[in-house]
């Protein structure tokens, strides 16, 4: 296992951490109050080659590695977690269904702009009645006139309602054929499909700029040429996205516990109490170096879990590790680093303060942790 970044990513690595600090970082108060989706950062990022970081270039992306993304990530969601989380949900689950299971003529409509960042990719797989349980879907897929007729409500679907969203990409039930079980297909829906409509923005307690919404599919007709892959294997093509997705979401995690150890560091050593900066207690001394080490511990799982993919290796079990471990890490430590800015750490003005509302998502999104839990216990036999 060899973890030393190659020229390109630490060349990635330098951009991003040079792009964050000098064009994210300072929006991000202002995009936090106004809790719209970053879209002109993003359209910037994709004029880096940002947006299609895990697309090989013959599709317009860059062709970066897995370890190449974990890093650029760990630089990005230093600076806002909205936008990282946003570009993050594009590059994997946005992107990542249509390059790995469609076929060229869909890369070529679909895939190349969202590589190109002229467009920004969604994942429609959540519904009311399903969430870990994903097999309860009741979105469907019927045939008709030569293509598909589809019906159903998606729910908290990230990217598909901004100024650059070009649709979803969805999971739908399918009839059961004569003597079969009902399958699942995935299929792309178009913004202006007719039939296709949204709800509002949510307002979640962190992510604020986050396009989050409700998805209605109302006798949406597509043709053939929308069905991605095999209509048998939909549910599989999203799972096996899924297991990305956790990779790039205990990277974001991460990213969180690093910013707020900076934080709490900082403020540790300039506030005094007791006639004596705050840093000289050991109770704080200890929250920092705990927060550090669980860090560590992260870091290693997440490139490990990248690696993994890298290198053509299984990765399901460590992908769901790291993103068990990291998430859990960052939310214990945003809760640990606002303790230790006391009172101040509690008011939004207060970046860290901010951070901690991004916390708590991370156990949530991409599959809970109690999921996450599920798919280690059932590596191991159980
Ligand atoms: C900000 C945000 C963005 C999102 N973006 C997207 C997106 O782009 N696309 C998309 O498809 N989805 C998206 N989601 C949905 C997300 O993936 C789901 O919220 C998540 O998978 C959990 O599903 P649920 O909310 O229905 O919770 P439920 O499945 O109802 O779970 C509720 C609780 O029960 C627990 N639980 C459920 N089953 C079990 C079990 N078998 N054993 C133990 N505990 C269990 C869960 O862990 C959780 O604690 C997003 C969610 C959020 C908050």
């Amino acid at each position: 296992m060899d973890f030393s970044f190659t020229e390109s990513e630490c060349d990635l690595v330098s951009l991003c951490r040079e792009f964050a600090q000098k064009e994210i970082a300072g929006r991000a108060p202002k995009a936090w109050e106004e809790a719209r989706c970053p879209t002109d950062l993003l359209r910037e990022m994709g004029a880096l080659g940002l947006l299609g970081i895990l697309i090989p270039e013959q599709w317009g992306g860059i062709g970066m590695s897995t370890v190449g993304f974990v890093a650029a990530m760990e630089q990005i969601g230093l600076a806002d977690q909205s936008v990282a989380a946003a570009w993050q949900a594009h590059v994997t689950i946005g992107s990542l269904p249509l390059y790995l299971f469609g076929n060229d003529a869909q890369r070529e409509r679909w895939l190349r702009p969202l590589a190109e960042g002229r467009a920004l990719g969604a994942f429609g797989l959540t519904e009311p009645d399903a969430g870990s349980d994903v097999r309860g879907i009741r979105t469907r897929a019927v045939r008709r006139d030569g293509g598909w007729l589809i019906n159903g409500q998606k729910t908290f679907i990230s990217n598909a309602g901004t100024d650059m969203s070009f649709g979803v990409t969805l999971l739908a039930r399918t009839e059961a054929t004569e003597g079969q079980e009902p399958a699942f297909a995935s299929f792309v829906v178009e913004k202006d499909t007719p039939g296709f409509t949204m709800g509002p923005k949510m307002r979640g307690i962190g992510w604020r700029g986050l396009d989050t919404r409700d998805l209605f599919f109302d006798d949406v007709w597509v043709g053939d040429d929308h069905l991605i892959g095999d209509p048998a294997m939909g549910l599989s093509q999203f799972l096996r996205t899924l297991e990305v997705g956790r990779i790039s979401i205990a990277a974001l995690s991460l990213s969180l516990t690093q910013a707020v150890l900076d934080m709490a560091t900082d403020y540790a050593r300039q506030r005094v109490q007791f006639g004596q900066p705050i840093s000289k207690f050991q109770a704080v001394q200890f929250k920092l170096a705990d927060i550090a080490t669980e860090l560590e511990a992260s870091r290693w799982l997440t490139y490990r879990a990248a690696y993994l993919r890298d290198t053509g290796e299984p990765f399901l079990k460590e992908a769901s590790m790291a993103k068990l471990k990291a998430s859990r890490v960052a939310a214990w430590a945003a809760s640990e680093a606002v303790q230790i800015h006391g009172g101040l750490g509690y008011m939004l003005e207060t970046p860290v303060a901010r951070f901690y509302c991004d916390s708590k998502v991370l156990e949530i999104g991409e599959g809970t942790n109690e999921i996450q839990h599920l798919v280690i216990a059932r590596t191991l036999g159980c």
